[in-house]
């Protein structure tokens, strides 16, 4: 209570914003993720990794949007890549010459994506690769998994809303589940499973890695059934110049884009095999996708702009920096004896339960590269992760509230040991939880 006494002393117009909000948006929200008590801040000024709220308080930004934001703000070379479609207007209700452009950079740059279409988010590109796989295999039912993220309407959160599919939902990680899962489908998977979705790194669902038996276990499936394996690398496509998916070994049927390659703008983009593509081709397909924005000219000059800003080198050298940082947070908590690492094995939602056989320790971090997440486990897990929040902003730290970080080729290795300083001050402060 002390502490939202001073959060509203400290963030007077942010508070007045939410109440503005309020009126006229369900809980002041139009993005879920972003609630948090007693009020969201409300940023009004964003430049290089900083963010200033609207009470004028500068944070580090730990959060990187999360994960498009991967350029900082107003990167110079995106800024006048859109600036220069400024200056040529915009909505032609025709083809521009950005288009294969930034289409061509997204083939290269991922193998799997032989023809590709764009969209606007990257829930729009995994409904249109569902989509795109049922009308491909003529079947309906749709594996995905547990903490599994795919878009507003596409999750393996059996309460979220969900497309009306025929969802079928299985256990992260799991090799011989997901296989007993898939055989037990009636009369049988090559009869009903049209598509199998999946995440390489679970991101939104805690920044754990599939581990490649499971994901190949998954193309093995997904052959057996006449089925078509989706990527969903909307996220992990930045963990690896040729996207995440690409270090298992394991080439999917389609693949799903977003986030970072429209440069910071709205965008989605589904991709994969000529052969189920080519439904789309005007001239000979079966598949129409009209999608008003689908080629929006701020996009695709930002989208270039950034696909040419992210090098292998560069994105090398980020991941590497969130590597460093996860071991960095680690020692941290092997040094208070709190162990840092969560025990392999699949990930359930029940996971960071005291209950659970395999409960992790209090306070650990997982990830890979430059996404990653901090977690807290046992009983007094909600009010240690709201308690962490609030003290990495105090410390002058930006991330999610739910622990979630996504690093920014702006940050350096003195913001890092900030963060890292921030967790050990979290740690002594709050010792007699952990
Ligand atoms: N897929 C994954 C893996 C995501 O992490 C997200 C968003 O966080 C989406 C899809 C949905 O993308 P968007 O928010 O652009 O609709």
């Amino acid at each position: 209570d002390k502490a939202h006494v001073q959060y509203n002393q400290k963030h007077p117009q942010s508070r007045e914003n939410h109440v503005e909000a309020c009126r006229y948006m369900p809980g002041g929200n139009t993005r879920t993720v972003l609630h948090t008590t007693p009020f969201p801040l409300t940023i009004d000024l964003g430049r290089d990794c900083h963010l200033t709220t609207v009470d004028g308080i500068r944070y580090v930004d730990f959060l990187g949007e999360y994960t498009a934001g991967i350029y900082g703000h107003s990167h110079p070379v995106i800024k006048d890549a859109v600036q220069m479609a400024l200056e040529s207007g915009w909505n032609y209700g025709g083809h521009n010459p950005l288009e294969p452009q930034l289409a061509r950079r997204v083939c290269e740059r991922f193998p799997a994506v032989e023809l590709v279409r764009f969209v606007n988010s990257g829930t729009e590109a995994n409904m249109m690769a569902i989509a795109t796989a049922v009308a491909y295999t003529g079947k309906k039912k749709v594996l995905l998994f547990n903490k599994g993220y795919h878009g507003s309407t596409i999750s393996g959160n059996t309460s979220a809303i969900n497309l009306p599919h025929e969802f079928v939902v299985g256990t992260y990680n799991d090799v011989e589940g997901t296989e007993d899962l898939v055989r037990s489908l009636l009369p049988s998977a090559k009869d009903t499973l049209a598509a199998i979705l999946v995440e390489p790194m679970l991101g939104s669902g805690g920044c754990y890695a599939g581990t490649p038996r499971f994901l190949g276990s998954l193309r093995k499936l997904a052959e057996d059934a006449n089925a078509l394996l989706i990527f969903d690398e909307v996220m992990t496509s930045r963990l690896h110049y040729r996207g995440l998916g690409s270090q298992t070994g394991v080439t999917p049927d389609l693949m799903t884009l977003g986030k970072w390659v429209g440069g910071g703008m709205s965008f989605g983009a589904f991709g994969g095999r000529r052969d189920i593509m080519a439904l789309y081709d005007p001239r000979s397909g079966s598949l129409q996708h009209p999608g008003t924005f689908n080629n929006n000219v701020f996009t695709m000059a930002a989208g270039i702009a950034g696909c040419d800003l992210l090098t292998a080198d560069k994105l090398g050298a980020l991941n590497h920096l969130g590597d460093s940082m996860r071991q960095q947070i680690e020692r941290v908590l092997s040094t208070r004896a709190i162990q840092g690492t969560l025990p392999a094995g699949p990930v359930t939602d029940d996971m960071q339960s005291p209950q659970h056989p395999r409960c992790p320790p209090k306070m650990f971090v997982s990830g890979v590269g430059s996404l990653m997440a901090i977690h807290f486990a046992g009983p007094d897990r909600d009010l240690l992760q709201g308690l962490f929040f609030h003290h990495m902003l105090e410390s002058g730290v930006y991330l999610a509230p739910r622990g979630f970080i996504a690093l920014n080729i702006v940050l350096t290795e003195e913001h890092i040991a900030q963060f890292v300083q921030a967790v050990e001050g979290f740690c002594d402060k709050y010792d007699r939880f952990l």
